[in-house]
């Protein structure tokens, strides 16, 4: 079959529409072997960019270009036969990689190489190439004796199938859970755009009515703005308690086991390593260089957010009390409640907003922002084949007219696609015969799908993950640098990862950005510079409760990482409870189960590196000040950006780069002062 495999076709660009999960196995062992021969056969003599760079990085990018489909399928397309092909792929490719790894010739001429003639002539980025490999060849295992290196390997598949495991019953207890009203009583409260959306669901299921699921727009509308508190309850409940012992599918998709699993595996490969924990593991490839340095951090960031935050959980409490009738504001009330004050505070409603963030002019003026600030050509491509009608696929060319990347996008949520939103490398740039391969990234959102009576409407917090998303895209996408191993976000520290993704956020609560195209989906009426100077004052509103709650994620990912020791176990829901006496502002119902859902973690490669957002924050609000002190639009800066950052791909130290664009040291004030807390 392989002549007709979809999945091994020289191409630009993988054949959506016709890739099949059947497709899966025979590509990936078709390409596995024919990678194996070429690595037995590889005799570089002496090591160089040729005899040893390209031909390992031509192996290593076709295997990784077949697998990029169908990993991205099986997250926005998921069915058993997607799993499954998945699953049998990645054992294919975890086997492979680690024998990579272990293999002692391979690792022997990257020594050569390093060491001989040909090192000054390499150019820089291959040669951060070659010192970010032989790190990698350490970290995995290379040194290790065969017995051990067994045991290395088999942990890889056990972790592998663990967290595949993982988000599979998150993704299982998401989709089991649903609520059809028959009625539209008890969605009092909810703002139309919603009701169609809960009225086209159920549509779409067959069904008369209004059909409530745990989808993310779906959960964000229920908890922010329906009035009926037992439905906001139910609700809560049965996000709260997914994949977990607790709620209303107890037991069925629990993740207990895994989690203990996943820790007791990753606690072995550390020691296998010679690592103290996990952590100090996982720091070996990041910025921060010690755990201390990391906590330290975390510590005094909830320092000093702690009072602000206190206040403002008082201040929805009282507010609660006294104008809304609560006399106990619980966690279930705390989205509704908010809501509630921003608009007596700041006059701005959710459903007043979202009729100007219209998706197709949303996603446009993001696009001819980047035009701008970079001196971009976007354009939009329709004989493209996606995996669903909805997906739209777009080209970005220079000034010079050189195609520098191309991009899929897939905005809303359906079901049987996973939640969140994310960027993921479909191809990294590199040089071939042909000529340059342009980086391709997928960009996935969840937004609220159009329905029949009406377009997709963005709220602003999905427009703040759109740009965030094409953050991450920018930085895939404007690389200039050839060596795939290193170019776009390859070779980036991971607490590094998320500084252009977050820098782009900025742009979404500035009116002089929200005016070029945040216009009224029906009057054509631009959004009100009143209204937008009241949207971005009300940035601030609430911060510091937004800020503890991710330094209560980041601070129990890193200690559950760090204080890890097998024989007393996780300690999950003991050290959760820690972190939050420690955090000190609100309490947390004794049923819900954060860890059971945080994919981020236990699945999604932020091992110990949830604190990475907050990290790198710190890069993103001072790199966004350099643009409020020279000009929001200044070309200059955009182009020293660009040129210091989003081109450079991980050729330096990300320390370096920011050094280079900002000519100093990163300075959290620029963070704090952003979020209204006292720099
Ligand atoms: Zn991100």
């Amino acid at each position: 079959m392989d002549s007709a495999n979809p999945l091994l076709e020289e191409r630009p660009l993988p054949a959506f529409g016709r890739i099949l999960p059947q497709h899966a196995c025979p590509a990936i062992d078709s390409i596995l072997d024919e990678n194996r021969d070429l690595i037995k056969n590889l005799n570089p003599d002496p090591p160089n960019e040729a005899s040893l760079l390209l031909p390992l990085e031509a192996a290593g990018s076709r295997l990784q270009e077949a697998f990029s489909p169908i990993q991205h399928l099986r997250a926005v397309c998921d069915s058993p036969e997607w799993r499954e092909a998945y699953q049998a792929s990645l054992q294919k490719i975890t086997e492979y990689n680690t024998d990579l790894l272990h293999n002692k010739d391979l690792y022997g001429y990257f020594l050569k190489l390093r060491e001989g003639e040909e090192w000054l002539g390499l150019p820089m980025p291959r040669q951060r190439e070659v010192i970010l490999s032989l790190r990698d060849y350490r970290l995995g295992g290379v040194h290790l004796p065969k017995e051990k290196k067994k045991r290395f390997a088999e942990i890889e598949q056990e972790l592998a199938t663990c967290c595949a495991r993982f988000t599979d019953n998150v993704t299982d207890a998401t989709g089991a859970w649903s609520l059809l009203l028959a009625e539209d009583a008890r969605l009092e409260g909810m703002p139309a755009p919603y009701r169609e959306m809960f009225r086209a669901d159920a549509e779409a299921h067959g069904l008369d009515g209004w059909r409530i699921s745990l989808m993310p727009p779906s959960v964000q509308a229920i908890l922010t703005h329906a009035n009926n508190r037992g439905l906001r309850h139910e609700v809560y409940v049965a996000y709260t308690t997914r994949a977990s012992d607790q709620g209303p599918h107890a037991g069925k998709y629990d993740n207990t086991d895994l989690i203990e699993q996943i820790l007791r595996l990753r606690y072995e490969q550390a020691q296998l390593l010679n690592f103290a924990t996990i952590a100090d593991h996982a720091l070996a490839t990041r910025m921060a260089e010690t755990p201390s340095q990391v906590l330290d951090f975390l510590h005094d960031l909830i320092e000093r957010a702690r009072e602000q935050a206190k206040n403002e959980w008082q201040e929805l409490r009282e507010f609660a009390r006294n104008e809304l009738g609560l006399s106990e504001m619980r966690r279930w009330d705390q989205a509704w409640v908010r809501e509630r004050l921003r608009i007596s505070r700041y006059g701005l409603r959710e459903a007043e907003l979202k009729p100007f963030f219209a998706a197709d002019a949303t996603i446009q003026g993001m696009l001819d922002l980047a035009v701008d600030l970079f001196q971009l050509e976007i354009s939009r491509r329709d004989d493209v084949a996606t995996w669903h009608p909805d997906v739209r696929f777009y080209e970005i060319r220079d000034a010079g007219g050189e195609l520098r990347g191309q991009f899929y996008l897939d905005p809303y949520a359906r079901p049987h696609k996973h939640g969140g939103a994310w960027m993921g490398t479909c191809a990294n740039r590199r040089r071939r015969e042909t000529g340059a391969q342009p980086a391709v990234a997928y960009l996935t959102c969840n937004g609220s799908p159009p329905t029949a009576d009406m377009p997709a409407l963005f709220g602003h917090a999905d427009v703040v993950t759109l740009f965030h998303e094409f953050g991450h895209g920018l930085h895939h996408m404007l690389t200039r640098v050839d060596c795939a191993g290193v170019s776009g976000i390859e070779g980036v520290e991971w607490d590094a990862v998320e500084w252009p993704s977050q820098w782009m956020e900025n742009w979404c609560w500035e009116p002089e950005v929200l005016n070029r195209f945040a216009r009224h989906y029906q009057s054509g009426q631009l959004l009100p510079e009143e209204m937008a100077g009241r949207l971005r004052d009300s940035r601030i509103f609430n911060a510091g409760l937004d800020l503890m709650r991710q330094l209560e994620f980041a601070l129990f990912d890193f200690r559950l990482h760090l204080e890890y020791r097998p024989e007393r176990g996780a300690r999950v829901e003991e050290l959760l409870a820690e972190v939050r006496r420690e955090i000190g502002v609100m309490e947390t119902p004794e049923f819900v189960r954060t860890a059971h859902s945080f994919e981020h973690i236990f699945s999604g490669g932020y091992t110990a590196g949830y604190y990475s957002y907050k990290w790198a924050e710190v890069l993103s609000g001072d790199t966004y000040a350099a643009f409020q002190e020279e000009g929001l639009f200044n070309k200059e800066t955009a182009k020293r950006f660009a040129d210091c950052v989003l081109s450079a791909g991980g050729v330096r130290p990300a320390a370096e780069m920011f050094r280079a664009f900002r000519g100093r040291e990163p300075n959290p004030d620029a963070l704090l002062r952003q979020m209204g807390l006292a720099a």
